[in-house]
């Protein structure tokens, strides 16, 4: 999406009902329940006949506008806004998947979207088939009658491997099977979803879009190409329903049994959020490029890995899909865990924090941290080293990042 085309929808979406005040900032909404003004059109409004707020676990006006301008930003056929990105993923997944069937993903997932697909949905007889997703012989081959879906992130955390989206989608749907894709590391401003491919995408709202770690919060947009009549889910509902089955699905029952709605506040500051977000993104992302080439030179550190480095070998399809601004993440290499540690215990500039995209550069050791609880063989066959920092790049000068940087390294 071009810049021009971003900006204007983030900042000039309409409201749905003009504010009688003349409000130009959308309004918190904090109200539980809607009234109406007779039991015929209360019955109108329960039933879906007419459009209007009823309870806020389902609906709410403040919400509806975040997705209403997410939906005019990125072209979704329809956007619903959770209380979290991995209430995102888990509501998209149980709206597509059923016991019986499987998912075809990579080890290569963050941590709690791994766990999520390897416990909590195991039990419920959904099998995960992990797959290596640089080679599509391998992708193809996982693929059969039973797999509900192909799950990926564009990048992945903290290998930073770029999935290569025409070629997987290519397979995907020759197969009769959706793309479900995590898009959180490169933001709306930068990458169309629905341009490569993907039919369901699931966002940590949380990180780019909150507007420097204001909020949690998580976005499920389908973008009403998948043919679910192919889907063992979903086939009966594509009946009635068409390439609407998903977000029917999703809207009518799954989001609201699961009871994971965004709170009215939260979509508040990501309103604002997403103004200022293609203003934030490519200061971070530029920042990230130029740290990832200066960190080449810095002697101690043995390797940096971002997409955004000509070495790199996801340079190529990381320029085409992702443009000139590849994300504000990347990661470095220091000899051993012990250097890892005595580095962070040095940062003055930097934070010591989980977290991605806050308007502060934040470090973190992912191996001892984030993959903690998993075994060394675990985090071997995810390719998760303890030898490695990652960097989430914030809207510091570089210089002043380049510098706590370095002086940690000396220290
Ligand atoms: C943070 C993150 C999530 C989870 O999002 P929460 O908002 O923390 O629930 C999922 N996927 C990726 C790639 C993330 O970075």
């Amino acid at each position: 999406m071009n810049q021009h085309d971003y900006n204007k929808k983030a900042l000039h979406t309409p409201f749905a009902v003009g504010d009688p005040h003349g409000a130009i900032s959308m309004p918190v909404y904090n109200s539980v329940a809607f009234e109406y003004e007779s039991a015929e059109a209360m019955e109108l409004a329960f039933t879906g006949k007419t459009a209007g707020h009823v309870y806020s676990r389902i609906s709410n006006p403040t919400v509806g506008y975040f997705e209403e301008k997410v939906k005019a930003i990125t072209g979704a056929h329809s956007v619903t806004a959770l209380n979290s990105g991995m209430a995102a993923i888990s509501n998209a997944l149980f709206a597509i998947v059923k016991s019986g069937t499987s998912v075809v993903t990579t080890r290569h997932l963050f941590g709690n979207t791994y766990s999520l697909l390897t416990s909590t949905l195991n039990d419920f007889g959904v099998e995960t088939r992990f797959c290596d997703l640089t080679n599509p012989a391998a992708v193809e081959a996982a693929i059969d009658d039973t797999t509900a879906a192909l799950f990926l992130e564009i990048i992945s955390n903290p290998q930073m491997e770029v999935a290569d989206l025409l070629v997987l989608a290519e397979i995907a749907h020759r197969k009769g099977v959706p793309v479900v894709a995590d898009t959180t590391l490169i933001p709306f401003c930068a990458f169309r979803a629905g341009d490569w491919g993907i039919d369901i995408e699931v966002v940590s709202s949380t990180k780019y879009i909150s507007g420097g770690a204001t909020s949690m919060g998580g976005l499920i947009l389908d973008y009403g190409r998948f043919d679910w009549s192919k889907s063992q889910r979903l086939a009966r509902l594509a009946g009635e329903q068409g390439n609407n089955a998903f977000t029917f699905k999703l809207k009518k029952e799954i989001h609201r049994n699961l009871g994971a709605y965004m709170p009215a506040q939260a979509a508040s500051m990501q309103i604002l959020g997403l103004e200022t977000m293609d203003l934030r993104y490519r200061r971070a992302s530029g920042t990230a490029t130029e740290l990832a080439h200066r960190l080449e030179k810095t002697e101690g550190v043995t390797c940096v890995t971002y997409g955004g480095l000509p070495g790199n070998p996801f340079y190529e399809i990381s320029k085409k899909q992702f443009g000139d601004h590849p994300g504000a993440m990347l990661t470095f290499d220091l000899a051993s865990q012990e250097a890892c540690f005595r580095w962070m215990n040095q940062l003055k500039v930097i934070h010591r924090a989980t977290n991605l995209f806050d308007n502060k550069t934040l470090a973190i050791h992912p191996y001892t941290t984030i993959y903690g609880n998993y075994s060394a063989e675990a985090k071997a066959a995810m390719h998760v080293y303890d030898t490695t920092i990652r960097l989430s790049v914030g809207l510091e000068e570089a210089d002043e990042l380049m510098h706590d940087i370095q002086q940690a390294l000396q220290a």
